[in-house]
């Protein structure tokens, strides 16, 4: 399987079955990180409440110059510069979060001479307990892991996700342990398979939590190795407050797209485009008789077929042609998670 057809499983397996213990809601996402580090799965663990204390603030994410707001609105009126803290950059940013903020429902302004004031509408409530960073290697060989243990250790270092997991493709019911064995042991391991009636996933190996409101290491480089290697590792620090910061946009960013987004980058409008469930949707392409990846799903493709306009002029199968239906299923399904 290949790895993006992989991915889509792992996200709605995790979406129906992630551990939970009754009172955990989680929002999944999918390619979200930091500049430097771009996990494959993230799973966002939250509470029914959590969310319901979220809604207000509007299906879109909450950037930083947003959140900046939202955090530290206060509940009764004042003069922004005075409410909110020392942002770290130039006041008139802030200005214009204040006017998006407000435009967005979450915030209320007036003027007092020529001074705005604002006012919060809603708390800004915790609602992100644990971030679970997930990295998809369906064919996990010798060169891979070796590349991927390193990330991994990264991830480790980092302490940026609660915990880190590797998910890998079940091949004759067992998985290489000498693969294994070079993971970083505070990495857990899920093992993957597909059969007709969905994936099936299995924690084989237990993650460590990690230390995400202490400080973090970055490492920027490291030893090749070898005997005739003398280079020196460096390092760099990872403040807490930047880690509490770059966690809550992860999770902003993961609220707004969940993990159906791929259907924005893809062309559903091509003649050939089907979702197929039941294990999903998952996109499938007719014309190459399998799934099709984001990326060769393209307006460069070879095989793309705009719809017929007639499908669209009729209405199929009730407004747009199907191409628009699939984006509809995909989004109703997003913000039902939500
Ligand atoms: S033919 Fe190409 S553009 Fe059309 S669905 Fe298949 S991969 Fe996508």
């Amino acid at each position: 399987m290949k790895e993006f057809g992989f991915e889509l499983r792992v996200c709605a397996w995790a979406e129906r079955n992630w551990p939970s213990d009754g009172e955990r809601a989680t929002v999944v996402a999918r390619q979200l990180g930091t500049k430097h580090r771009r996990w494959d799965t993230v799973v966002v663990e939250t509470t029914p409440t959590g969310l319901t204390d979220r809604a207000p603030f509007g299906d879109e994410r909450l950037g930083s110059d947003l959140l900046h707001v939202a955090r530290n609105a206060p509940a009764s009126w004042a003069y922004y510069r005075e409410a909110l803290p020392e942002p770290g950059y130039p006041w008139r940013y802030v200005r214009e979060a204040v006017h998006r903020a407000e435009d967005r429902g979450f915030l209320e302004t007036r003027r007092s001479g020529n001074r705005i004031e604002i006012r919060r509408r809603y708390r800004y409530p915790g609602w992100v307990d644990r971030i679970v960073a997930i990295e998809n290697k369906p064919d996990l060989d010798a060169a891979a892991a070796r590349v991927l243990a390193e990330q991994l250790e990264h991830d480790v270092a980092l302490g940026l996700a609660d915990e880190v997991w590797l998910a890998t493709s079940t091949t004759d019911d067992r998985i290489e342990p000498a693969l294994l064995e070079a993971m970083p042991v505070e990495v857990g391991v899920l093992s993957v398979s597909d059969p007709e009636d969905g994936p099936r996933v299995e924690p084989i190996w237990r993650p460590r939590t990690l230390d995400t409101t202490g400080p973090g290491t970055r490492i920027l480089d490291r030893p090749a190795g070898g005997a005739a290697d003398r280079s020196a590792a460096r390092f760099e620090y990872a403040d807490p407050d930047w880690k509490r910061r770059k966690r809550l946009e992860i999770a902003e960013r993961a609220y707004e797209r969940g993990w159906r987004s791929y259907v924005g980058t893809m062309r559903p409008d091509c003649r050939g485009f089907e979702l197929r469930d039941p294990a999903g949707p998952f996109p499938w392409c007719e014309p190459k008789g399998r799934e099709q990846t984001a990326a060769e799903c393209s307006g460069d493709c070879r095989d793309f077929e705009p719809e017929p306009p007639g499908w669209r002029d009729r209405g199929w199968p009730i407004e747009g042609g199907p191409g628009k239906a699939a984006k509809r299923l995909l989004e109703r399904k997003r913000s039902r998670r939500r």
